[in-house]
């Protein structure tokens, strides 16, 4: 039994103070033509607020403020944007508990969880307030030594970032903290359905001292009618995404025209890897948290489980009574452990794709009890022997859901893991270090975690390869997505 807390009275306190304007140039105002979008909680499909709907013409004003500002904060002190960015961490952590309520209420997961999401986002700020003074350059002498070359870091100029909406803080804080480092303007243009923790970061970044027009904030339900455009007409130098592959592959395409600089942070099917030499406490409690966290609605979610015959048992009997036994529920209930999906459509998504693997053969090994609706709840559900054809090997599920699959020999499972377009992470469980070590150089990825279900961490690269995406965000390397190379040539002689 659940019971109900103030979870739903905290956000709505928190709503309350809230602008529901665009963030432009240093002010929230309306949309110029008055449009309005409705957020509402996943939970109980509830309108939590209307807030503004961002047309083309605010967008134009969104990217005119931004280039406006780009000279002057580029001009900065590489100690202000730091400081700057140390008091937005300050102020994301003070915040932590009214930021998750927030988080919970537009987004659906339990409010803990979103407090872990919270402290995540806080440390992109620390993170990159560090970065910001240690932006370097080079001076040599050319080879034929009649040159010296002097090797500058100068910012891309006004960015472009687009976010998704299961992490509506963490994934804004991941762009933004590094573009200001590297002393960039920018646009963002957070996901319709999760736009209200965005309101709240853009009034904080205005407290932390963050100038006007360095960063503006349109929420919007017409992105593909305004973004186009916008990165059609040139003043903006970059597009930062994390989102979808399919996406992805458009906004790379739009971005073609005017020569933008891209990061992208697309989708994953990771695979986790179980050998029969994995310590079993660890390796369920891995792959636990790597296809739970975030309800599985993460890129990195362990989409594949893989499982060596000898361990297939005894693992799958103790991953199905985890995930069988979870509480699904309102995230704001004291006892909940899953919340609801996102909307209506991932809901039949996922429902479609358990099915879909159920009807060629798949064995239902647990699948827990939710709550009637209105809310957008999905059982956690474990199935084991998913043959190789079913869909949701392909795609990813995105939901509670764990794909078991046996298999024999190493071998066998590099092919099988490294067999789709998608190469974001994949998991590794064994106690063997040169196995573990063996198949992080073999395993077609961005990133390996081994005898850990999280990798992601602001202070490491992250980010794929083949169809999940160019670039890394957080790491030493997350600023240099937002700085351009410049050279000068100094003749001696
Ligand atoms: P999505 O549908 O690709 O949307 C992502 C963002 O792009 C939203 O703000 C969306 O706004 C916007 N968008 C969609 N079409 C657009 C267009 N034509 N022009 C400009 N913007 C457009 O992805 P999602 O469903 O929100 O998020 C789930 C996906 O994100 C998954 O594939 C997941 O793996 C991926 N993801 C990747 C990472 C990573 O770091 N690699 C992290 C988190 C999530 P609208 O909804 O209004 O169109």
């Amino acid at each position: 039994m659940t019971t109900a807390t103030s979870g739903n009275d905290a956000a709505s306190a928190v709503i309350a103070t809230l602008p529901t304007g665009l963030l432009i140039d240093g002010a929230w105002r309306e949309a110029r033509d008055g449009g309005t979008l409705s957020v509402e909680n996943p939970a109980n499909a509830i309108e939590l607020a209307r807030i503004a709907d961002a047309g083309l013409a605010d967008a134009r004003d969104a990217v005119a403020a931004a280039t406006r500002a780009q000279p002057s904060w580029s001009a900065t002190s590489s100690q202000e944007r730091s400081e700057t960015l140390r008091r937005a961490y300050e102020l994301v952590m003070d915040q932590t508990d009214d930021l998750a309520h927030l988080i919970t209420a537009e987004m659906g997961k339990p409010v803990g969880e979103a407090a872990g999401e919270v402290r995540y986002a806080a440390e992109f700020f620390r993170w990159f307030a560090e970065q910001a003074t240690h932006i370097e350059g080079s001076y040599a002498a050319a080879p034929d030594g009649r040159t010296r070359m002097l090797v500058m870091r100068r910012p891309v100029g006004p960015c472009l970032l687009i976010t998704p909406w299961n992490f509506p803080l963490a994934m804004g804080a991941r762009k933004i903290a590094p573009a200001l480092a590297a002393g960039c303007t920018v646009v963002f243009k957070p996901a319709p359905q999760t736009p209200l923790t965005s309101l709240a970061l853009g009034t904080i970044l205005q407290d932390a001292g963050v100038p006007a027009g360095v960063v503006n904030i349109i929420t919007t339900s017409r992105a593909e009618h305004l973004v186009a455009p916008i990165m059609a007409e040139g003043q903006l130098r970059k597009v930062s995404f994390t989102g979808s592959t399919q996406v992805g592959k458009l906004l790379l395409a739009q971005a073609a025209s005017t020569v933008m600089r891209t990061s992208m942070e697309l989708g994953g099917n990771a695979a986790f890897v179980v050998f029969d030499d994995a310590d079993l406490d660890t390796a369920v409690d891995a792959a636990f948290a790597a296809k739970m966290r975030n309800m599985g609605e993460a890129c990195t979610a362990a989409n594949r489980i893989y499982v060596q015959r000898g361990i297939a048992a005894e693992f799958t009997a103790r991953l199905a009574a985890r995930m069988g036994g979870l509480v699904v529920g309102d995230g704001t209930m004291d006892g909940v452990q899953v919340g609801p999906l996102i909307d209506e459509p991932s809901l039949q998504k996922v429902t479609q794709l358990v099915d879909d693997a159920v009807a060629r053969g798949a064995h239902v090994e647990a699948r827990a009890s939710v709550p009637h609706g209105p809310g957008y709840f999905y059982p956690p559900t474990v199935l084991s022997g998913v043959p190789a054809e079913a869909d949701m090997l392909q795609t990813e599920i995105f939901g509670p859901v764990a794909a078991l699959i046996t298999f024999d020999t190493e071998d066998e499972v590099v092919e099988l893991a490294n067999n789709t377009p998608w190469g974001l992470v994949d998991f590794v469980a064994t106690s063997d270090l040169s196995r573990g070590l063996r198949l992080s150089e073999q395993l077609e990825v961005g990133m390996v975690g081994i005898n850990t279900g999280i990798v992601s961490n602001p202070a490491a690269p992250f980010g794929g390869i083949k169809q999940s995406g160019l670039g890394r965000e957080g790491g030493r390397v997350g600023v240099d997505e937002f700085l351009e190379y410049r050279y000068v040539a100094i003749p001696i002689s």
